[in-house]
């Protein structure tokens, strides 16, 4: 037998509780994505992409027309000028932006540090690097950064930091001063800030901290987004990276013979998209504020103990009135007994938080919601 690369990992966490949910007949409200569908002009846009023929290989680094909208939205919301050929890499995916991005910078013996609960793509793509990936853990309930901490573990060792904001699955958001802390510490130093803005357009009070509106960290910042979570189209697997010219160049020479280049026929609609609806990506806090806001009210009368959700489209939920179990047993009782699949956060740490914790996504239609809350407001 094969001695394994990467003995921590098993089945995502995603998978396993969409299994379940499909075995038990659970609303699923783990794994996060929408079940309502992307808008009808980005779906006619793809359906003619196919039909006009974009059907052969994309530039390796993405359509040009695609990256233009990527550099005019990025200027419009950040005041970040982009250079649109040499800056903007598409990908298929943010997750492979993400190992990407890893892989073109982070060298065996190396070390990342990392704050958990960590998105669970992070740590192995740093492992099979044959770096290390120095766990920091977010204070609780808020889950913010304790800055002295990271300056604790940054050594000459330290290749990289990973920050996540708005961050899944808590929504916390990074303030500018978290920036500010985070600029000071890399300031004249090797290591590459790597800033996964997944959610970016999901942020609640005020604006997004894009690490793209400061320009010290943009400098040696790799930032990427993903149009699955945008445009309501998971399934679709677009994504991109935003790096100075150098980086992107170490970007590409990875992401060349990861996958080349990105779905032809997606990455025409969503250019032609962005170009007709500009507005989309502006309205998504109130589509979602809304979101958040029913399913706290049908939440409410329950027993459970509803998190403050500053950003992205997951709702934290401490349910230590219920049943006094760690967050594993409690999810797999949860979807055998109470019919709702929710997502632990144990899978998300490197040592076992110990709180009594459950991410719910609510990128639901009011049905599918009221269905769950009926049954969490039960227990
Ligand atoms: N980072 C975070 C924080 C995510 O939540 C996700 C997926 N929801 C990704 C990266 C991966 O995005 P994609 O589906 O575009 O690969
Ligand atoms: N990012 C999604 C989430 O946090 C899941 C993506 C996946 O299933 N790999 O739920």
């Amino acid at each position: 037998m094969i001695e394994t690369k990467l003995p921590k990992v098993a089945t995502t966490i995603f998978s396993v509780m969409s299994q379940l949910a499909l075995q038990h007949k659970a609303v699923n409200l783990g794994q996060g994505f929408p079940d309502f569908e992307p808008p009808q002009g980005l779906r006619d846009a793809l359906v003619q992409a196919m039909n006009e023929g974009r059907n052969q290989y994309a530039p390796m680094h993405g359509t040009a027309a695609l990256r233009e909208q990527i550099a005019i939205k990025t200027e419009r919301l950040y005041g970040r000028k982009l250079d649109v050929d040499a800056g903007i890499t598409v990908t298929s995916g943010a997750t492979e932006a993400i190992f990407a991005a890893i892989a073109a910078t982070v060298r065996a013996g190396e070390e990342v540090v990392v704050f958990d609960p960590a998105y669970d793509c992070y740590a192995p793509a740093i492992e099979l690097q044959g770096a290390r990936a120095v766990h920091i853990a977010l204070t609780v309930p808020e889950f913010s950064i304790d800055w002295q901490r990271v300056r604790d573990v940054v050594t000459p060792k330290t290749r990289m930091i990973l920050i996540n904001s708005p961050h899944n699955p808590s929504g916390a958001v990074l303030s500018g001063a978290d920036l500010e802390e985070l600029a000071a510490i890399v300031r004249d130093t090797e290591i590459v800030v790597l800033s996964d803005e997944v959610y970016e357009h999901i942020v609640y009070e005020g604006s997004h901290e894009s690490v793209l509106r400061h320009p010290e960290l943009a400098e040696r910042s790799i930032v990427v987004s993903s149009f699955g979570k945008t445009y309501h189209c998971t399934g679709w697997k677009v994504g991109y990276a935003v790096a100075p010219a150098a980086l992107s160049a170490e970007f590409r020479k990875v992401h060349q013979y990861l996958t080349f280049c990105t779905f032809h026929p997606a990455q025409a609609a969503f250019a032609d998209f962005m170009a007709s609806n500009p507005e989309h990506y502006l309205e998504l806090p109130a589509f979602y504020r809304a979101k958040r806001d029913r399913f706290r009210a049908l939440l409410a009368p329950s027993r459970f103990k509803l998190l403050d959700v500053p950003g992205g489209y997951f709702q934290l939920v401490d349910y230590s009135a219920i049943r006094d179990e760690d967050d594993l047993s409690f999810s797999r009782w949860l979807v055998a007994a109470g019919g709702v699949a929710a997502i632990p956060l144990t899978p998300f740490y490197a040592q076992a938080p110990g709180t009594r914790l459950l991410r719910l996504c609510f990128a639901k239609n009011d049905a599918t919601m009221e269905a769950a809350a009926q049954r969490l407001c039960r227990l």
